[in-house]
């Protein structure tokens, strides 16, 4: 058998987004395999000690150990570069350990962070009730208004993180305005793009510095396991990203990087055909006379429409209904689909559905849930894979009984 291994496949990096989600990234063994291999291994052997020696001298000298690096992982690391055309990727075990990574990088003691008010529920902990512990001062601003972003940064910020669109509202950012007033104010920009993906949105070209990912999401997109991107500069992951990774440890299995390697060969597929029916249930539900509001940025009644148009390619996948009735009306709603499963996960091939106020965002209290624009008759609503005709009958039928 021939054992030369083979050269990586550069020249991908240069190629359209559909043929870098396919091939970006993949080093093939001696043993020429076909689909990516599966290093599910924790360490790595040296055939003396010598090269023990010169692996741990220098980063670059062969495989150590799974936390520091792993084979499978640096594949899907280097596929999620070459499809965003970031310098560098890392990635996590979780979103959240993503999230956390990117901010504890960030800052120190005596630092503050502004971010939007309309965050992920765990992001909003980490933000308001974890760094506080640590001497880090956190200040919310509605994500939509540029003068509380102006104002919030008008004393200097570490760090400036925000989700565009937000979850559950939808609720845009303007990413290139806030990057503007951020790096003015000396700040850095994390940006969260979990709902938009890298197909439908890029922040790092509207001037973002760091864009982190729940891989968990659209990325494996079929509700399997969870993992977690950092995409940034090189100076910031190897500086500061990865030493924080390495010896803390949120490493993200070699067998999950492997699942969300193929996940990613079908993400551009997927969110055409999410957006395509996201676009056709929103437009059908907004004449509905039982939803009282429909919020989806590739709809001409999105209160940031013109924004989403300057920084979105489509819609996604992802929309926010008003049930008419309030919470009685949502739970009828939600009960009678037969295709919408209810699940606090996203991005999946199955329409899932959740209703905030008594799941998600059950612990804020009324008066900020009010704030952002969560109401007792709201729904969140992932729409899937299925055929949009079935969807669309489903949720006919089930109106027929709110
Ligand atoms: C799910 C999610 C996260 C957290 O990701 P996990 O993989 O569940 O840790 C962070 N931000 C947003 C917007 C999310 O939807």
């Amino acid at each position: 058998m021939d054992t030369t291994p083979l050269p990586p496949i550069t020249a991908i990096r240069d190629m359209r987004i559909d043929t870098r989600l396919v091939r970006g990234g993949t080093r093939r063994s001696p043993n020429r395999e076909t689909c990516e291999a599966l290093y599910l291994t924790s360490g790595f052997v040296y055939p003396d000690a010598e090269s023990a020696e010169a692996a741990f001298a220098g980063p670059e000298e062969g495989w150590i150990y799974t936390r520091f690096g792993n084979p499978t992982v640096a594949m899907l690391e280097d596929r999620l570069r070459q499809l965003e055309e970031a310098p560098a990727a890392r990635t996590t075990a979780t979103g959240m350990a993503a999230v956390f990574a990117a901010l504890m990088a960030s800052v120190k003691s005596g630092d503050r962070v502004v971010a939007s008010r309309a965050l992920f529920g765990s992001c909003h902990y980490v933000v308001t009730r974890i760094l506080p512990r640590f001497g880090v001062e956190t200040r919310l601003v509605d994500p939509g208004d540029l003068d509380q972003w102006r104002d919030a940064l008008r004393h200097g910020a570490a760090c400036v993180l925000f989700e565009t669109p937000s979850n559950p509202m939808l609720d845009l950012v303007d990413v290139r305005a806030v990057a503007d007033l951020a790096h003015a104010a000396g700040a850095r920009v994390i940006v969260d793009n979990v709902f938009a993906t890298p197909i439908e949105q890029r922040p790092l070209k509207l001037g973002a510095d760091v864009v982190v990912y729940s891989a968990t999401k659209h990325i494996d997109g079929q509700g399997r396991c969870l993992g977690g991107a950092v995409l940034a500069d090189e100076r910031f992951v190897i500086d500061a990203l990865q030493p924080f990774l390495r010896h803390t440890g949120p490493t993200l299995s070699p067998f999950n990087a492997w699942v969300l390697l193929k996940g990613l060969e079908t993400l551009g597929l997927r969110m055409e055909r999410h957006a395509r029916s996201a676009g056709r249930i929103a437009a059908f539900l907004a004449d509905h006379p039982k939803i009282a509001s429909v919020r989806y940025p590739g709809l001409d009644s999105h209160p940031q429409r013109a924004l989403a148009r300057r920084q979105m390619r489509r819609g996604g996948g992802m929309l926010a209904i008003e049930v008419a009735g309030g919470k009685r009306g949502a739970f009828r709603f939600a009960n009678g689909l037969r295709l919408a499963d209810i699940s606090p996960n996203l991005g999946d091939a199955k329409t899932l559905l959740a209703h905030p106020a008594t799941t998600t965002h059950a612990n804020v209290d009324a008066a900020e849930r009010k704030r952002l624009g969560i109401a007792d008759g709201s729904l969140r609503l992932s729409i899937g894979l299925e055929d949009a005709d079935d969807l669309l009958a489903d949720m006919e039928q089930a109106l027929a009984r709110v």
